[in-house]
């Protein structure tokens, strides 16, 4: 099963995504957890990485295709993997199509967790991450809504999106995921 979650920051990708990836035993794979292990430990990548999250902007596309290229390859994706925080660009998506294609690869599906702003907002203010500053959150909203967004017609439009609604409980929301992904 190869799948990809979607939604903006604060929708609860990542706590979605660690309890699918047990569901589907597949690995979760988040470019952000990889992008804040390389900042703690200060590789090149992780020094360059550092200023566009502080700011809440995107990295260039060409660094995180390298990335994943080198993840995807690993033995542990080719039964499957969860992609959390990737794709983000539509320049990205269309990478990632290039990457599976040439590995007789494809998305089975792509999750979108649906969350109201005053949600997201409130959510990512009680997480306390260091690129968790209210200045910081409006920039990397805006930055999901101009960059990111776009990718749910983009998978809309090749009937692999499945939009759940990523309001209740942990629980509840995943057992939706789980439900829209059988379907
Ligand atoms: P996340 O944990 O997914 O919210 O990612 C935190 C930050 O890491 C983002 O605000 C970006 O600065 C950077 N980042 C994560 N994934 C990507 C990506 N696919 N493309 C560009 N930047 C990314």
């Amino acid at each position: 099963m190869n799948l990809i979650i979607l939604g903006a920051p604060g929708a609860g990708k990542g706590t979605q995504a660690a309890l699918l990836k047990e569901s589907f035993s597949i690995p979760h794979i988040s470019t952000g957890d990889m992008l804040r292990a390389a900042v703690e430990t200060q590789t090149p990548l992780g020094k360059k990485a550092d200023e566009y999250m502080s700011a809440g902007q995107l990295l260039p596309d060409d660094l995180i295709v390298d990335l994943m290229g080198e993840r995807l390859n690993e033995s542990d994706c080719q039964k499957g993997f969860l992609l959390d925080g990737f794709p983000r660009t539509v320049g990205q998506a269309i990478a990632l199509d290039k990457m599976l294609t040439g590995n007789q690869k494809e998305i089975d599906a792509v999750l979108n967790l649906e969350v109201p702003e005053e949600v997201l907002v409130e959510r990512l203010l009680a997480r306390k991450r260091a690129d968790d500053q209210e200045d910081t959150i409006r920039e990397r909203l805006k930055v999901y809504h101009a960059q990111t967004a776009p990718l749910v017609e983009f998978y809309e439009k090749r009937g692999l999106l499945k939009s759940v609604a990523g309001v209740g409980t942990i629980e509840e929301i995943t057992q939706r995921l789980l439900e829209s992904v059988r379907n």
